[in-house]
């Protein structure tokens, strides 16, 4: 043996999951979920230079028996009937909730969670081989088994995981950073001890689940107060949520980087600049042997655009450009964002990814979250 047999670590470059169908307008203002997300997130990385084509993944629509992996079949009928009909009659509206509380049945209202779904199984596929993942266009994490829920048509996080265990992925960790309590993963599994979920979101914001940890059933949560700054996620970063997913020692670590804490994001009153979100994937992305990102909320496309893109830049080991060059800064200029009206757009919004930093005192509410 010499050293030339030693194995080299080599860098596998992470896939790019998207689809066409995100670009179909299928929310209408004042919808928050009418603008570019997913796609736009694409767009960018490639007027970055960062996508190489081998690297970008077009998702298939999962099969009905995908679906039925965690969904209830009928719900899954009435998700077609939804589109089919463009409605429900009100029984199966009420029991379903599709078409009530904004989950508005729209024209592809089964294929695109259907499709979402189908980029889950591929990154599940994917990770269990090894590959690094990131699926800005998965993150549902409010569906239910048979219910709509906050936007979410479907649970493509929980068939993703469900995907992974079948895969031979036993111990799986998720991390959830959007500004809602992720309910409808850790309902999930929750009697599951093999995944962790793991959620920071707004204390007391909808739907006001996620009070409390049950370290028992590997459930942990951070309800934070507004106003939650960098230096306080940074601080939960490193004494609670690395400690928390190290010493569980998953073999593959989901991140839901939800761009709706970001400061610039009017969805909460938590206020993070993208680089506390970026040096969370950073840290979190070395704590397990898999990884995937997803997407999760965030209803403001300059926000959301220019944090989940950074994002694939780190997972690529690209620096982070100080100023956009052109074709980014123009694809940013033509963005129409219908909540913020004809005002001005702030200039970090269009010139640059990174936002100002926004670093605070470390409040006691969260000081006490440190595990020991
Ligand atoms: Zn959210």
């Amino acid at each position: 043996m010499s050293n030339l047999a030693a194995p080299r670590m080599t860098l596998v470059p992470p896939a790019f999951i998207g689809s066409e169908i995100y670009r179909l307008e299928v929310f209408a203002p004042p919808h928050p979920l009418a603008m570019p997300r997913a796609m736009l997130v694409r767009d960018l990385c490639a007027a970055l230079g960062w996508l190489a084509e081998r690297q970008y993944f077009e998702a298939a629509m999962a099969t009905d028996a995908e679906l039925c992996a965690f969904h209830d079949a009928d719900y899954i009928a009435a998700l077609h009937r939804a589109e089919h009909d463009s409605a429900l009659p009100p029984a199966v509206a009420a029991r379903t909730r599709i078409g009530l509380d904004g989950n508005v049945i729209h024209k592809a209202v089964f294929r695109r969670p259907a499709i979402s779904v189908g980029g889950a199984l591929l990154a599940a596929g994917m990770l269990a081989g090894g590959v690094p993942v990131y699926a800005p266009g998965v993150g549902n994490h409010h569906g239910r088994r048979a219910q709509a829920s906050g936007f979410c048509f479907v649970n493509d996080i929980a068939l993703a995981i469900i995907r992974l265990r079948a895969l031979g992925i036993k111990r799986i960790a998720y991390v959830d950073l959007d500004a809602h309590h992720g309910d409808g993963v850790e309902t999930a599994f929750a009697d599951d001890p093999d995944v962790l979920t793991l959620s920071v979101h707004e204390s007391g914001r909808w739907p006001r689940s996620g009070g409390q940890s049950d370290p028992a059933r590997a459930i942990y949560n951070f309800p934070v107060p507004p106003g939650f700054n960098d230096s306080e996620m940074n601080f939960l970063l490193a004494h609670a949520i690395s400690p928390l997913v190290r010493n569980f020692q998953p073999e593959a670590l989901l991140i839901l980087p939800g761009a709706d804490a970001l400061a610039d994001d009017s969805m909460s009153r938590l206020m993070l600049s993208n680089n506390a979100i970026w040096d969370a994937v950073r840290l979190l992305r070395s704590l397990a042997p898999r990884v995937a990102v997803f997407g999760g909320g965030g209803y403001n496309p300059f926000a959301l655009a220019r944090c989940w893109a950074g994002i694939f830049g780190i997972l690529n080991g690209f620096p982070l450009p100080d100023t956009l060059p052109y074709a980014a800064q123009a694809l940013l200029r033509d963005l129409v964002y219908h909540r913020h009206g004809n005002r001005a757009l702030p200039g970090h919004w269009v010139q640059t990814l990174r936002d100002p930093p926004n670093p605070g005192g470390l409040r006691d509410e969260v000081l006490a979250m440190e595990v020991s």
